[in-house]
């Protein structure tokens, strides 16, 4: 059975630090980003290098955008988030308590489910262990 996981900090020493967390997250793919950028305007924008240095870019936007880091809805990057598997990404807890209600209509729940990408959590996790040895590591308490 899919559960919502939501991660919530009450603590306000650790809040702040998970958000500064994630703004350093932000930062480093906002750098990341304009390397890129830098590297793309040297290249004629038709060649093969130039639209491989654009999928990487975009990448990374979809994986930070994919990470707990953000709300997929809002954007929010400061506050506790829930992991919806029904759609699935993470959200922020206002943006969750907004749409769980929708959950209800079965209209919803059909085109949720067809809408689900299942591949795109697994292909954010592959990515980050791939790319920066990042494991998903389970917790001692599910
Ligand atoms: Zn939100």
């Amino acid at each position: 059975m899919k559960k919502f996981k939501k991660v919530i900090i009450k603590h306000p020493t650790l809040r702040n630090l998970r958000n500064n967390l994630r703004k350093i997250i932000d930062i480093w793919e906002l750098t990341e980003e304009k390397k890129l950028s830098d590297k793309m305007q040297s290249l004629d924008w038709k060649s093969p290098q130039w639209r491989e240095l654009r999928d990487t870019q975009n990448q990374l936007r979809r994986l930070l955008n994919l990470s707990i880091c953000v709300c997929d809805v809002c954007q929010a990057q400061d506050k506790d988030m829930v992991f919806d598997p029904f759609v699935p990404k993470w959200m922020c807890v206002d943006c969750h308590e907004v749409l769980i209600p929708k959950y209800k209509d079965p209209r919803v729940q059909a085109e949720i489910h067809a809408e689900a990408d299942d591949v795109s959590l697994e292909e954010f996790k592959a990515t980050m262990q791939k790319n920066f040895g990042i494991k998903e590591e389970k917790s001692k308490r599910d």
